[in-house]
């Protein structure tokens, strides 16, 4: 862990106004790219020593918030997030429910009918977002602060 280095960058980076994002997962991440786009100044932090010290697990489906997910990121990022999809251009023939069943009773729970959505991996989704993006890794969040005077923190 080098907690010193990283101490020594997040103080700079305050200094200078930039946000600091603690977290270099599917949000953190979405939020890099988010800031780059409004050329707000970020810094991306992450507690494991590098992108592949954990494994990221299986599938995630993008429903509603694929539109806006995908106007956050850089257009040219785009082609590689629908080429993270588990199973190859399906979100050209998902006509299917996608269902919430109760597993003590069998019944349904929720079913979201078919929409735009994409069923893409989350190792494929999260190497795309690492793109373009500076993650300063092995550096982890010990304590957050809330300054209810925040006043000097705004310019
Ligand atoms: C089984 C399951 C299925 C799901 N399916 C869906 C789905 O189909 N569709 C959907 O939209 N959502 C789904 N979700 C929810 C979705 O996975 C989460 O909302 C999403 O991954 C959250 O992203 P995140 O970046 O906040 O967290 P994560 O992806 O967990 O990333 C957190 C990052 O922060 C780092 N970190 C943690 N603590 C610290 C610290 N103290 N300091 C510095 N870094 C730190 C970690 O190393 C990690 O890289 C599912 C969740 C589960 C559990």
């Amino acid at each position: 862990m080098t907690t010193k280095v990283c101490n020594g960058n997040i103080n700079s980076s305050w200094k200078n106004g930039t946000v600091l994002i603690s977290g270099a997962g599917l949000i953190g991440l979405t939020i890099a790219h988010m800031l780059d786009k409004l050329s707000i100044p970020y810094s991306i932090y992450d507690r494991d020593e590098n992108e592949n010290f954990r494994g990221q697990g299986w599938g995630i489906t993008l429903h509603w918030a694929l539109e806006d997910f995908l106007s956050l990121l850089p257009v040219e990022l785009h082609k590689d997030i629908y080429e993270s999809e588990v199973l190859e251009n399906f979100h050209l023939k998902d006509t299917g429910n996608f269902i919430f069943i109760n597993a003590g009773t069998g019944e349904t729970v929720v079913r979201i009918p078919p929409t735009k959505r994409l069923r893409v991996r989350r190792e494929g989704i999260r190497k795309t977002l690492l793109k373009q993006v500076d993650v300063h890794w092995g550096c982890e969040a010990e304590d957050v602060e809330i300054n209810q005077d925040a006043s000097d923190l705004i310019d």
